[in-house]
C-alpha cells in the first residue's frame, strides 16, 4: 500500500447530490478520502448469478414481480443489485450491502434498490411486496456504517432507498425552533439549509460525523453532543407508511389542521413513536425535530488525566456534574489512543518495531498537546461569558481534585486538531474529521460495542475489564471512550479491523460476541448494535422468559402478518421466519472456548440460509 498521497475523484456536494458534502467541507472530505485510500488495497468484489434474490423465488419470478413495480415507480427509480460490490467510503457508499461487512459482503446483500419519490410511492412498494412476499429493507441515507450501514438482515431483500428522491426540508419554524423533514435529509443537508436561511439563532444537533440523516439517525436513537444530544428525546412528531400500506401521523398529526405536531409530542392516547424506532414496523417518511435556540455563545475545553486507574474517580466526580448540569452536554472521557488514532496515521507510523502499543503510545502522547496521560475528557459549556465561567470554574475545581488532572489551554491547539473538530460538533456544526482513525489499519473498517451501564466508576472499570480482555484475546486495539447521558453511561468500543483480511474480520466479530455475552451476564445491556449481533443483543434482554420479546413477536405479526418489512433487524423475526434457523446467536463462536474459534459456516449458513421457508 502506498504511503504517498493518493490523488481521488472529488466526491459529491450537497448541491450535486443529497447525500454528498457541503461546500465548506470538501477540501477535509477530500483529505479524508485521500488517505483512506491510500491505506486500502481492495477492489470490489466480483460475483456470480446474479441478483441475489430472497429465499423461496426464482429468479424469473423475483424480475416479474420488479417489472410490474418498475410500472408504477418507473424502470429508472429501480436498480438491480447486478454489479460488483463496491465498498466506496462515507460520502461515497454503497446501498447494496454492508460496506464494512464482517463475514462476507454477500452476506447481507439486497437484490435491488428502489426509490419511491412520494409517499404514495413508499404505500405502493409496501403494498407490492406484500403482494409477493419479497422482504424490502428501508434506508434513509444507508450510512448506518458500525451498525451495518445499508446492508438488510435478510439476503435478497429490496432495499428501499428512501433519501434519493425524498430529501426535503419541508418545515423550518424560527420561532418555536423546530423542523419537519423527510428521510433523506442529512445532518449537513438541515444545517446548510438553516444558515441559507439566515436562522443564525438556530443550532442544530449533530452525531460525529453529519453525513446520516436526522430521520435515520433517531430511528436508530443516536445521539449527538450538545444538550439537545438524544435525538429521539427530541424529536415531534413521524408520519408512518405502516407494513401493511396504512398511512398514520403520530402524535397532534393525528388532528387534521392541527398546529402543534412539532412542538408537543405525545397527542391524544397510546403514543407509539417509539415502536417505530429500532424495529421493523413502519416506514418513516416524516418527522418533526426541535432545535435547539443558540445559547449565546459557547466554550469547549480538554482536561487530560495522568493514569487508568483514575477512571473510577473520574467517574464518581463527572456523575453529580453530569445530573446536575453543570456538565450539560454528553460527557466525553476517552482513551489516549484516540488522540493518536485521531492524527489519521496508520499504528505502523506509530509503533516501532519491537516496542509494545503501550510504550508507543505513551511516547507519541508526550509530543501531543494532551501530553503522557491516559485519559482525555472534552466538554462544551453554553451560554453567554457569565454563566460558562461559573460552570467552568465549577468543572476545574472537581476535576483537578484528581491528582495529574490537567487542564489543556485550547487557545494554543493548532487549527487542525481533534479538539476543534469536537468543538463544531458540539456546537451543532456538521464535520468529517472523525473518520481519521479508520486509518489505524489498513482498509480501515469498524463496528461499535455500546454498552450502557451506571455512571459509576467500578462499572466504569468493570466494561473496560471486559472490553481489554476480548481485544486482548482477539489481537485488536482497544479505543474506549465513555459517552456520560445524564443518568448513564455509554462504553463506545470502535473496534477497527482490517475488512481485506478474513482473519481481522472474524477477530472483530469474535471479539463483539464474547464482549456482548460477558457484559450481559454483569448486566449492562447494548443500546444499538450491529445487524449481525441483533439476535443475540436482543436474546440478553431475557426478563421473564423473553416476555419483551414475547410482545414485539405479538405487535410484529399483528402490524405486519405477511412479514415483509426488514425481517429480523433488530432481532424481530416474522412468524414465517421464527425459530426457523435465521436467527445468528452466540452459538456461531465459541466464545468461552480456548480457541474462540468461529465456526464460519454456521453464521453463513444462516445469513444465506438455504433450508425451505414458507413464506
Ligand atoms: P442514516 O440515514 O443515518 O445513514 P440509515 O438509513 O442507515 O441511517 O438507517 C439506520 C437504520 O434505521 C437502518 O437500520 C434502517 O433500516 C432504519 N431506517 C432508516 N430510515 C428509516 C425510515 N425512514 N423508516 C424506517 N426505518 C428506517
Amino acid at each position: 500500500m502506498s504511503s504517498k498521497p493518493t490523488i481521488v475523484p472529488r466526491p459529491p456536494t450537497l448541491d450535486e447530490c443529497h447525500s454528498g458534502i457541503p461546500d465548506n467541507l470538501l477540501s477535509p472530505a477530500l483529505q479524508v478520502k485521500a488517505r483512506l485510500a491510500g491505506n486500502q488495497d481492495l477492489t470490489p468484489h466480483e460475483r456470480k448469478e446474479l441478483p441475489v434474490v430472497p429465499l423461496g423465488h426464482t429468479r424469473e419470478e423475483f424480475m416479474r414481480a420488479v417489472s410490474e413495480l418498475a410500472h408504477i415507480l418507473g424502470q429508472q427509480n429501480i436498480e438491480i443489485n447486478d454489479k460488483p460490490l463496491d465498498d466506496g467510503w462515507y460520502i461515497e457508499h454503497p446501498n447494496t450491502h454492508d460496506a464494512f461487512n464482517l463475514l462476507d459482503p454477500e452476506d447481507t446483500v439486497s437484490s435491488a434498490a428502489v426509490y419511491p419519490g412520494s409517499v404514495e410511492e413508499v404505500q405502493a412498494v409496501v403494498r407490492w411486496a406484500n403482494k409477493f412476499r419479497i422482504p424490502i429493507f428501508p434506508i434513509s441515507i444507508g450510512r448506518n456504517l458500525g451498525y451495518g450501514g445499508a446492508a438488510p438482515r435478510v439476503r435478497g431483500s429490496v432495499i428501499v432507498d428512501l433519501g434519493r428522491r425524498m430529501n426535503r426540508v419541508l418545515d423550518i419554524d424560527p420561532d418555536n425552533c423546530t423542523c419537519l423533514v423527510e428521510p433523506g435529509v442529512t445532518f449537513y443537508a438541515l444545517y446548510e439549509a438553516i444558515q441559507k436561511r439566515g436562522f443564525k439563532h438556530l443550532w442544530i444537533d449533530v452525531p460525529d460525523l453529519g453525513g446520516g440523516s436526522v430521520i435515520g439517525n433517531t430511528l436508530d436513537r443516536g445521539v449527538g453532543y450538545t444538550p439537545y444530544g438524544d435525538h429521539y428525546a427530541m424529536h415531534s412528531g413521524m408520519e408512518v407508511v405502516l407494513p401493511q400500506g396504512q398511512l398514520v401521523r403520530t402524535g397532534m398529526g393525528a388532528l387534521p389542521n392541527n398546529n402543534t405536531w412539532q412542538t408537543f409530542p405525545y397527542g391524544f392516547g397510546p403514543y407509539y413513536d417509539g415502536i417505530f424506532t429500532q424495529s421493523n414496523f413502519g416506514i418513516v417518511t416524516k418527522m418533526g425535530m426541535t432545535l435547539m435556540p443558540n445559547p449565546g455563545g459557547h466554550e469547549s475545553f480538554m482536561y487530560t488525566f495522568e493514569k487508568e486507574e483514575d477512571l473510577p474517580e473520574i467517574v464518581e466526580i463527572i456523575r453529580p456534574l453530569r445530573i446536575g448540569n453543570i456538565l450539560e452536554n454528553v460527557a466525553q472521557l476517552k482513551h489516549v489512543i484516540q488522540e493518536v488514532a485521531a492524527l489519521g496515521k496508520p499504528r505502523s507510523a506509530w509503533v516501532r518495531p519491537g516496542e509494545s502499543l503501550k510504550d508507543s503510545i505513551k511516547r507519541v502522547a508526550k509530543e501531543l498537546p494532551c501530553g503522557d496521560c491516559t485519559w482525555v475528557y472534552y466538554g462544551t459549556c453554553y451560554g453567554p461569558p457569565e454563566l460558562r465561567n461559573a460552570r467552568l470554574k465549577l468543572i476545574h475545581e472537581a476535576f483537578t481534585k484528581i491528582s495529574g488532572a490537567r487542564k489543556i489551554d485550547h487557545r494554543g491547539l493548532p487549527p487542525d486538531h481533534y479538539f476543534w473538530s469536537r468543538d463544531r460538533i458540539c456546537s451543532g456544526v456538521p464535520d468529517i474529521q472523525e473518520l481519521n482513525w479508520l486509518n489505524w489499519v489498513p482498509n480501515g473498517a469498524h463496528v461499535f460495542f455500546s454498552p450502557i451501564c451506571p455512571i459509576r466508576g467500578e462499572d466504569a472499570t468493570r466494561l473496560l475489564a471486559i472490553a481489554k480482555k476480548w481485544h486482548e484475546a482477539h489481537n485488536l486495539d482497544c479505543f474506549p471512550a465513555f459517552c456520560v447521558g445524564l443518568r448513564e453511561m455509554h462504553l463506545i468500543i470502535n473496534v477497527v479491523y482490517n475488512r481485506g483480511c478474513k482473519e481481522s474480520r472474524h477477530s472483530a466479530y469474535r471479539c463483539m460476541r464474547g464482549m456482548i455475552q460477558e457484559a450481559a451476564g454483569y448486566g449492562y445491556g447494548e443500546y444499538r448494535t450491529h445487524l449481525l449481533f441483533q439476535d443475540q443483543v436482543s436474546r440478553t434482554y431475557s426478563w421473564n422468559d423473553c416476555a419483551l420479546m414475547g410482545l414485539h413477536n405479538t405487535v410484529k405479526d399483528c402490524l405486519d402478518p405477511n412479514g415483509i418489512l426488514a425481517p429480523g433487524r433488530q432481532g424481530i423475526w416474522p412468524s414465517s421466519y421464527r425459530d426457523n434457523g435465521w436467527e445468528l446467536t452466540c452459538d456461531d463462536t465459541e466464545v468461552d472456548g480456548e480457541e474462540n474459534r468461529l465456526s464460519e459456516g454456521d453464521a453463513v449458513a444462516r445469513t444465506r440460509k438455504t433450508v425451505d421457508v414458507k413464506l
